[in-house]
């Protein structure tokens, strides 16, 4: 593969911003707090407007708080957007250890908090965040490009819509656990793959990825919502070694009858619809003289994703209880990462790994 006709337009993209702006990436950590606390080792601030000066803060600690609608530091107020704190290690704030310049602007109903730190450092600290680091170093790289490309699409997005931030650091975008869990196994898959991206129609995808398929991938539109063409449902036979390849959930009658809404226990349990990898779509569940039709996925956020692992499972009744036989963990699109890692294992590498999950993308090198 090499770097692709891809990297042309992307850079096209990416050329109307500042000087490095590729090569960082913004994080919203926190919206509308009321204050914020900063501390790090050689603790610098400096306000964020023309001409400002950075300074040492006394104590390596710096209080932030919103008063009306002025920013004070300490009790002192402070003019411009907000401040750029910088630290000689690493910087305390919002509950996480971050790197780069952490900035505290005046947002939306109160104080935001922007981790500005290198692309690639982020990139480091989501693979650890969001994949075992005992996995293969190739399925580390897979997760480095999906998490890279996810967050440069995130870029693109966020400056057409000139945002303050990139990406949240939530599941909803993807875990960003800060920088204190950056592994060196991590850091390595992150540095191999340096500035590499999958694309498709010179953009960068939407690189969804999940636990375990538990043998055959969803398709984007029946997961998400999402009709991509390099997000096909795609068999996978290596996902064994994951704890939820074949799962079963017990769930009392009286359970299911709350969780359906219904007035009693429930009776009766029903598949009405299934995707076309047999993933439930839609449920019936009867009980207490009423009967209730759910999608799989409110069924399955109205139960916890923890607790209902997949939509791919069968459903009986047994003993005032159903019991659902499953297989997987998450929503099932793109890329499986047990099955990344078995097929590391078996002595793929990261690109022919890629490709299997996102058929159709190819792989471009920004820098
Ligand atoms: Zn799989």
């Amino acid at each position: 593969m090499g770097p692709g006709r891809g990297a042309w337009l992307l850079a096209a993209l990416l050329a109307a911003a500042p000087a490095h702006a590729v090569e960082v990436v913004r994080i919203s950590l926190a919206e509308g707090a009321t204050e914020v606390e900063v501390s790090g080792p050689g603790l610098t601030v400096e306000s964020l407007r023309d001409g400002a000066e950075r300074r040492p803060v006394p104590g390596d600690r710096a209080r932030v708080r919103l008063q009306g609608d002025v920013i004070t530091v300490d009790g002192t107020p402070v003019d411009g957007a907000g401040l750029a704190f910088a630290a000689k290690g690493s910087i305390r704030c919002a509950g996480r250890d971050l790197s780069g310049e952490v900035e505290v602007r005046r947002g939306r109903g109160g104080l935001s908090v922007i981790d500005v730190l290198p692309l690639e450092e982020y990139v480091a600290a989501v693979v650890g965040g969001e994949m075992p680091v005992t996995f293969p170093p190739e399925a580390l790289k897979a997760q480095a490009v999906a998490a890279r490309t996810f967050a440069v699409g995130k870029k693109i997005e966020a400056r057409e819509q000139a945002l303050d931030f990139d990406l949240g650091s939530t599941v909803l975008d993807q875990v960003y656990p800060g920088v204190g869990r950056a592994d060196p196994r991590a850091r390595a898959a992150a540095t191999a793959t340096a500035g590499e991206v999958l694309v498709k129609d010179h953009r960068p995808i939407e690189a969804y990825f999940h636990s375990a398929c538990g043998g055959r991938t969803e398709r984007g539109a029946d997961a998400l919502g999402r009709d991509l063409r390099y997000l096909p449902s795609v068999a996978c036979d290596r996902c064994q070694g994951s704890p939820a390849w074949r799962w079963t959930l017990r769930l009392p009658a009286a359970e299911l009858g709350r969780t359906a809404g219904l007035p009693g226990d429930a009776t009766r349990m029903t598949v009405v619809r299934t995707t076309s990898t047999g993933r439930v779509s839609r449920v019936s569940v009867e009980g207490g003289g009423g009967r209730v039709q759910l999608d799989g996925v409110e069924l399955r956020r109205r139960l916890g994703y923890e607790r209902l692992p997949s939509l791919a499972f069968t459903v009986k009744a047994e003993k005032g209880s159903f019991v659902l036989s499953g297989q997987g963990r998450g929503h099932g699109a793109g890329m499986c990462q047990w099955g990344a890692a078995g097929y590391a294992k078996a002595g793929q590498d990261y690109r022919a790994i890629l490709v299997r999950y996102y058929p159709g993308a190819e792989i471009a090198r920004m820098y």
